[in-house]
Parts: structure tokens; sequence; C-alpha cells
């Protein structure tokens, strides 16, 4: 039997025991086991067309796209991924991880698997739903494969994580993209057999017409949703449309980048054509993620270039669009009220 050692002795060594098996400052253990906070609807799937939380009941995300990591790395940190979460209401927040320019993945990797790991990882630990975006206008599919291996592998056990694998495809016909996807969503398969997956389409993702006419089948097909992308001031009711076209042929729908202003992310806000887009979407339960923390002079950057990198931000540290954008993410995010049953009366039966 042990001796029985009074807990006010214990305690310093106890202290000290702890202190020793802290890792050395640097010491990086990306594989140890994080400490996860459930997100809000559980694992996600897709059930007849639609986006449902672990309970089958539908799942609606509303949440903001920080910007390309290559030039706004500077947001991609704990602190303000957590005051998008806590203080913006965010269910879902997007890591747009560059590819092609300067600075992006293909000459820089290094910088993009850091910003990647601590979004990923700030994620799971709070209980947000995270989209590892690789945000490229063209097919790199060898380097894609390597990199949704190594996420999937790592991280594809956490149902926080949702891979988006190409963008915005520009050049690219609709077999192509679809080629690449199959081959993609193979390769996540084999380590990850049930997160979602978001395909695009041509045309910076406003092709998904040609998806529902054609979508992938099989065992590639499960717990995949495909992309769209608006801008409200340039993109109006005939994306609204095939939308509506494409929710017919039940094909599930995902957008994973939108905003209020002009295609080029500059130009004038039309929050009529936004309202319209909310209404849409609103009716058949699906919900945004909008672009983007970033701190360009330029209409869609929500941040001011004098902005802390961290947050939280008051008013003075947002651009209009980002104002907006933190306002209705709190509204969406209030309680439903309990409405009192009115008194039939003759004028309102
Ligand atoms: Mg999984």
């Amino acid at each position: 039997m042990l001796p029985r050692i009074p807990f006010r002795i214990l305690l310093p060594f106890l202290l000290l025991c702890e202190t020793c098996m802290v890792p050395a400052r640097g010491e990086h253990r990306p594989d140890a086991p994080l400490k996860s906070r459930p997100p809000r609807y559980g694992a996600l799937s897709v059930t007849d067309g639609r986006l449902t939380g672990s309970d089958g009941q539908p799942a609606v995300l509303h949440g903001v796209s920080l910007g390309w990591h290559n030039w706004w790395p500077r947001f991609y940190n704990e602190k303000a991924l957590k005051n998008l979460h806590k203080k913006w209401k965010c269910d879902i927040v997007r890591a747009a991880i560059g590819i092609e320019p300067d600075g992006g993945l293909l000459n820089d990797p290094g910088k993009a698997e850091a910003c990647l790991e601590t979004a990923i990882r700030t994620a799971i630990r709070n209980g947000f739903y995270i989209i590892a975006d690789w945000h490229s206008h063209k097919r790199h599919p060898e380097e894609a494969r390597a990199f949704f291996d190594e996420i999937s592998r790592k991280y594809g056990h956490y149902p926080h994580l949702i891979y988006e694998i190409f963008n915005e495809p520009t050049d690219d016909s609709w077999p192509e993209v679809k080629a690449y996807a199959e081959e993609i969503v193979r390769t996540i398969r084999a380590n990850d057999p049930d997160n979602l997956v978001l395909v695009g389409s041509p045309h910076w993702d406003q092709d998904f017409h040609l998806a529902a006419d054609d979508p992938l089948t099989g065992p590639e097909a499960g717990n995949v949703l495909y992309t769209v992308h608006f801008y409200a001031a340039d993109h109006g009711e005939y994306l609204r449309e095939r939308v509506r076209y494409a929710l017919g042929r039940k094909l599930p729908l995902f957008v994973s980048e939108c905003a209020a202003m002009e295609a080029s992310g500059d130009g004038r806000l039309d929050y009529a054509e936004w309202k319209a887009w909310e209404e849409l979407l609103s009716e058949n339960g699906m919900g945004w993620v909008a672009w983007s923390v970033s701190d360009k002079d330029e209409t869609c950057s929500m941040l001011t270039p004098a902005a802390s990198s961290e947050g939280p931000w008051n008013d003075d540290a947002l651009q209009p669009w980002g104002q907006f954008v933190k306002k209705r993410l709190q509204a969406l995010r209030q309680p439903a009220r309990s409405v009192k049953k009115r008194p039939t009366t003759a004028r309102n039966r």
C-alpha cells in the first residue's frame, strides 16, 4: 500500500512534473491529439441533395473567408480566428490558401502550411468549421493531391474540416474539372471517408448548371457539394435562376465565396441584390461565406489597413462591407424569439 502523502506536500512535485512535460519552446508537435470542441452541427453530410448535421437535420452555415494567405498572412492567427467565431458568430471560416501568386503555396509551401495549420487547429480547438481552400484558378493536380493527402490524413477524423479542392476554375471545361475532382476526391477518401468536399465549376464557379447535368457519380459523389460564388452587384437574377435549376436537379450547392460588390471585389455595394440572394439562400436552407478578411483599399476588404491583426475589431477598424457582414452574422445567430400566438380576429384570420 502506498503511503498517504498530504496534497500540500505533493503539489510542488506535481507542478514540477508538469513543467518538465511542457514541450520546449518552438517544439512543434503537429500529430499530438488536439483538445477538440464539437462544431455546431457535429459531423456534416449530404442527404438527398441538402447539407445536414449529425442529427440528420438541415445545417445552415454562415461565416467569412480570410483573404489570400500569401497577401494577408497577418490575419491567420489564433486570436483573429477566435474573434471571428466568438464575436462575429461565424459557424465557419474559410482559409484561402493562395497557390499561384508569388508567396503562394507553389513557391513558398512552408508559409502556406503554417497559415493552414493555425487555421485548422484553431477551428478544432474552438468548435467551428474550417474550409481548407485550394485558392487557385488553374489546375495543379500533382501538388493538390499531395496537399489534400496530407491534411486529410492529419485532420480528416475531425468533423471541423471541409475541403475546397479548386477555388475558381477559369479556363478549364467541366469535363476537365470533373476528372480533376474525381482524382482529388479519391485521394481524400483514401484517408477520410466522410468529411465534405467542395467542387468548383468553370467560369469562377458560375457554370454549376453543367455539373447539375453531369455530376460526379459512384463512390466519388458522397458528401460532395458544388460551389456557387457570386458578387451581387454583377451577378443577379440569371445566376439565381441557375441556382434554382441546379437545386431542382438535386445538385447539392454550397456558397463558399460571395459578396455584395462587383466581381472585381471593388466598386459599388448593391444591397438590394444581396438581399435577393439572401432570400433565395434562406428559402432553400443554405448559408453563405463572405469574402474577405483583408485590409486593402477596396470594397471587398472588411478591415482597414490600420486594423489590428488579432481583433476584436470595432466599427472604426472595419470598412463598410465588414460592418455589414459582422452585423448580419450576429443577427443570424440571435436565438429565435418565441412568438406569442395572436388571437384570431376577422382582420388577421
Ligand atoms: Mg472524417
